[in-house]
């Protein structure tokens, strides 16, 4: 789950991490009066849960209220990479005599929290990473230990030629990692770590937790802007469905994750792009599977649906009636290609005997049909 800079800029100050002065604000009046505690110059940020506000022109300095004005009045409903803002940063700019990275996320390859730190900070990290990843630093976070002061310190002297800018630096990495670690992080992030008047300040922010630990957090998971995320993801949250929206036509509903990442890989090797991961979990029921039908069909891009299911607790019957519903009340006009084997399978055959349904025997075979499918 993602956040928003402003809730995240609150967790950094809560940890003593040093950010900007500012308030948020969701109408041209709420930051005119927010202008009442700050001063200008002041910068307007979109607050959208994407990178790369700032190329996008979701971040404004202003000095002046006929400024700060037309900034509102052009971010407020803009559209960030398919997300409209409806809520707005307004903080205290900053002097920036230098911009920095920092951050903690999990390095797969690693099995292991990193934390990472780059002298060439700023709205181009990506691109420094690509071309001159040798800027980029990093260490190995060890989950028991935690982050040791000596290891930020090494980076920190890497970065800084000032023993005073390398403690501070030491502090907001051990700030971020006990983010990291006390809240079930995934991420936690600054960019630009700035430099201004000898000290270091957070200026951009971002955590994302661990969904599969909210339940820890009650506190973090009612942040969750609903709003601001997928709808159909938000919708089979609801469901209880694992539901990712991809960008390919062929929609896949699979039962157990390794399953779905499995099936992924197979329509990709055969040239297909899925449309989604989605994983209707072990135990299953129809209800679970007309939802997953309702929310793959409402994509448009989807062109054919691959129904793959190892039925173990879930019953291939339970399946089978899901599809039966879901066919009726749907209207669905898509090929569907379903490979169901395992418990109750020759019932659920039966089941679907008189539907438009096509049955494959195998995965691979299944993978193909649907592929074919989509060239018609
Ligand atoms: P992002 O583009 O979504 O990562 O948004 P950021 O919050 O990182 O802002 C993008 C860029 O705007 C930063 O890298 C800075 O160059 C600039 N910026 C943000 N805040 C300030 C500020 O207070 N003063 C100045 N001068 N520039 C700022
Ligand atoms: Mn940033």
């Amino acid at each position: 789950m993602k956040i928003h800079e402003y809730q995240a800029k609150e967790i950094f100050r809560k940890y003593k991490i040093p950010t900007s002065n500012e308030k948020a604000a969701a109408s041209l009046s709420e930051a005119k009066s927010a202008m009442q505690e700050l001063s200008y110059p002041v910068v307007v940020k979109a607050q959208v849960l994407v990178g790369g506000r700032g190329k996008a022109g979701g971040v404004k300095l202003v000095k002046n209220e006929a400024e700060l004005t037309s900034a509102v009045n052009s971010i407020l409903g803009m559209n960030i990479k398919g997300l409209i803002v409806n809520k707005l940063l307004i903080a205290e700019a900053l002097k920036l005599e230098s911009e920095y990275y920092v951050g903690i996320t999990i390095d797969r390859e690693k099995q292991t929290p990193v934390l990472i730190a780059s002298a060439s900070g700023g709205v181009d990290i990506e691109q420094v990473a690509q071309q001159t990843p040798e800027k980029i630093l990093s260490v190995s976070i060890s989950p028991l230990l935690g982050l040791k002061s000596f290891q930020a310190r090494n980076l920190g002297y890497q970065i800084f030629n000032d023993t005073t800018l390398v403690n501070s630096f030491v502090s907001f990495a051990a700030s971020l990692s006990q983010i990291f670690f006390d809240l079930d992080c995934s991420l936690v992030e600054i960019n630009p770590l700035v430099l201004t008047e000898n000290k270091l300040v957070a200026v951009d922010a971002k955590i994302v937790f661990d969904d599969n630990a909210l339940y820890r957090h009650p506190d973090i998971a009612q942040l969750r802007d609903l709003s601001s995320e997928e709808p159909s993801e938000v919708q089979a949250k609801k469901a209880d469905l694992s539901y990712v929206k991809l960008d390919g036509n062929v929609g896949c509903v699979v039962n157990g994750a390794g399953l779905a990442m499995a099936t992924m890989d197979l329509i990709k090797r055969y040239g297909g792009e899925p449309a989604n991961f989605l994983d209707i979990g072990g135990s299953s029921s129809p209800d679970k599977m007309r939802e997953a039908m309702r929310i793959i069909t409402a994509d448009k891009n989807v062109k054919a649906i691959l129904v793959n299911i190892f039925g173990g607790i879930t019953r291939c019957d339970d399946v089978a009636q899901g599809l039966l519903w879901a066919l009726k009340e749907e209207h669905i006009s898509l090929p569907i290609i379903a490979r169901l084997v395992g418990t109750n399978q020759d019932k659920a055959r039966t089941m679907l005997e008189n539907s438009p349904i096509t049955f494959a025997k195998t995965m691979t075979e299944g993978v193909k049909q649907t592929i074919a499918a989509l060239k018609g």
